[in-house]
């Protein structure tokens, strides 16, 4: 690691700062007829990111806005140790950045208990007007990715020059994928995990979020040591 990098934590939501997807939350409770199908295209890349999220809300009536939003924001659970991390964060002056698939109307109030700015929070929208629950995508990808993320992680991630800034990442799932090619450092769990192995990615473990301090403690403490001459 180079220590005069600034590090800066790009975080995913679902599956990552939360316990589960609540994207697939939401359409395992509601049921809308032909999810799993379209989940399963997303998965085998048969279609994009942004074109199966926008497909699994437009199954999902604009009526049912409230108990779809109470649902979704019921059901999450916060990872073990994100307080933790955003503490560590805040005293090691380590730049935290949510990047997430996820949708503004779950990703907003589950974040609002913790000391996220804003303009720190990335994610998708949404729009109730039509019949059917429309997605919006507020940070789709450039020219410099082909991935039609629809939340496009690499975007921002490019934004902080390489040189600079010590990338770190940390995912679940197919969504982190192109990012962590990208990172420094990647933390991955489940699918991501998979991924990196199958891709020689190199990536550290982890379930709760006090793994990943630990190891930012570690890494920051072997990065300090200067060899001797
Ligand atoms: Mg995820
Ligand atoms: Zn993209």
């Amino acid at each position: 690691m180079n220590t005069h990098k600034k590090p800066v934590i790009f975080c995913d939501f679902d599956g990552t700062i939360t316990e589960n997807d609540n994207i697939i939350a939401i359409m395992k409770h509601f049921q809308p007829a032909g999810w799993e199908q379209i989940v399963e295209k997303i998965m085998n890349k048969e279609i994009s990111i942004r074109q199966g999220v926008g497909d699994l809300f437009a199954l999902l009536p604009s009526e049912k806005k409230q108990d779809i939003v109470t649902f979704a924001i019921e059901q999450a659970r916060i990872r073990d140790g994100f307080e933790a991390l955003l503490q560590y964060c805040q005293q090691e002056e380590i730049s935290f950045y949510v990047t997430s698939g996820g949708i503004d109307f779950f990703v907003y109030p589950l974040l609002a208990p913790y000391p996220i700015e804003k303009e720190h929070i990335f994610c998708n929208g949404s729009s109730f007007e039509g019949e059917t629950i429309q997605i919006t995508w507020p940070h789709a990808c450039d020219a410099h990715c082909t991935n039609d993320c629809g939340m496009c992680k690499t975007k921002i991630m490019r934004s902080f020059d390489q040189a600079a800034y010590d990338r770190i990442l940390i995912g679940d799932s197919i969504t982190d994928f192109a990012g962590a090619k990208l990172a420094d450092l990647v933390f991955a769990r489940s699918y991501l995990k998979t991924q990196c192995e199958k891709e020689g990615i190199p990536y550290i473990a982890y379930e709760d979020f006090h793994t990943v301090v630990e190891a930012l403690k570690t890494r920051k403490a072997s990065a300090s040591v200067k060899p001797s001459v």
